[in-house]
């Protein structure tokens, strides 16, 4: 039996399908620009990679043509063979302290969310709904970037907002990057060869999204996304924190309406907003002392490191820090900036283990530091397989 795993994002659709026992991967993919005039598609199955251009109008049409591919390829025979889907959710809003089969009530309940997740919740709605026209008999799983945070204590969930805001309206910091920061924390117990009941680690990721979370004997006791992924730290195109009075002050005397001001946060911020590059590799290479690179990448970095202390007086007692995402795995430079310095939270690197990049597994503290330091690929759709999995076996008991 296999396990299906489809990862949505506002524009593209990731999968991966695996085989249900030992959660290897049979095949993979990415359709990109999804609803553009260039929409494409990258599918790897054993060593042959098929890269196309080809109309994908919308998320369902996507699935369909995922679904044709992996049919024609003779990967399977018969949708029967899907043991179950597995589908990446952004936002659970207050309801989903873990991933849960689909069924209406639960649709229902992501559609009330669309508000919190405008860009994302549509996408995963979209591939729920195509799935459930396609093969009926699917089970479906959603697996929620919130979830991992759920039982964040209540200081750390709530903004000093009055209180009916947070039991009406439910405004509350909800986090993201779930599958992720748990997907690294267990492995790092692995290395650590330590209970994850008695493990306290600061997890970043660090990719074009960003966020730090502390997490306490195996649970997120604060994070630095909130009730949307635009608080906390610096990212490829979002601000991350800022005085909300900027936006006052942008509507009122500078003329921007809500939508602009809401598009400039989220899409023209960041690094972008900050050089004009959202791409690291491409910041770093152009960065001088004192042109707009560097200090970009300054304040990116700035801002991380004001979260690990942070999140050291949250968690008191801190076994390691771990680097992922597409920045914390490949970016030693910027690792190395991140680290430097905090000797006096006894963080210290060693110069040549952190000149390792790519897909493995690896450490790079030196033996003088306290807190040891990892980089540990994320792997969400492996974690998501695995939700998936325990769900349909714990239901099916
Ligand atoms: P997303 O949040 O969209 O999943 P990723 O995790 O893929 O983003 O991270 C994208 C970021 O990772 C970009 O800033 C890119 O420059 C950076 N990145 C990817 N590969 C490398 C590399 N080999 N060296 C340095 N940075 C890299």
């Amino acid at each position: 039996m296999k396990i299906l795993v489809i990862n949505s994002g506002s524009s593209s659709l990731k999968f991966k399908l695996f085989n249900m026992h030992e959660l290897s991967i049979l095949c993979s993919g990415l359709l990109e620009n999804i609803g553009s005039e260039n929409s494409s598609l990258r599918f790897h199955y054993q060593d042959k990679i098929l890269e196309k251009k080809i109309s994908i109008p919308e998320h369902n049409e996507a699935l369909y043509i995922l679904f044709d591919l992996i049919f024609e390829e003779g990967i399977l025979v018969d949708i029967s063979e899907v043991y179950g889907v597995g589908h990446r959710v952004v936002h659970g809003g207050n309801l989903f302290s873990k991933a849960i089969e689909i069924n209406e009530e639960v649709l229902k309940s992501l559609e009330d969310f669309i508000p919190l997740a405008p860009l994302h919740n549509p996408a995963n709605i979209a591939g729920i709904h195509a799935l459930s026209k396609k093969a009926p008999k699917l089970r479906q799983v959603a697996v929620f970037d919130t979830a991992f945070h759920h039982n964040m204590p209540e200081y750390a969930s709530r903004y000093a907002l009055r209180d009916s805001l947070y039991n009406e309206d439910k405004i509350q910091r909800y986090g993201f990057h779930g599958t992720s920061h748990s997907f690294v924390f267990k492995q790092v117990c692995l290395h650590l060869n330590k209970e994850p009941s008695l493990t306290n680690i600061i997890s970043l990721h660090l990719g074009n999204g960003a966020s730090a979370c502390a997490i306490k004997k195996g649970v997120s006791v604060d994070t630095s996304m909130g009730m949307t992924p635009l608080e906390g730290l610096v990212m490829g195109t979002r601000c991350g924190d800022i005085d909300p009075s900027i936006i006052f002050y942008l509507h009122r005397h500078k003329g921007y309406s809500i939508d602009e001001i809401d598009t400039l946060l989220n899409k023209n911020s960041g690094l972008l907003g900050l050089c004009g590059n959202n791409d690291i590799r491409s910041i770093l290479s152009q960065a001088k002392p004192g042109n707009k690179y560097q200090l970009a990448i300054d304040i990116f970095v700035y801002r991380i490191k004001k979260y690990i202390g942070a999140y050291m007086a949250v968690l008191e007692d801190v076994d390691a820090i771990v680097f992922t995402g597409g920045i914390g795995e490949n970016s030693s430079e910027i690792r190395r900036k991140v680290c430097e310095g905090l000797g006096i939270l006894s963080i210290y690197i060693d110069e040549n283990q952190n000149l390792q990049e790519g897909t493995k597994e690896f450490s790079f503290h030196s033996k003088e530091s306290s807190i040891k330091l990892f980089v540990i690929p994320t792997n969400e759709e492996l974690e998501i397989a695995l939700q998936t999995k325990e769900v349909l076996e714990g239901l099916s008991e």
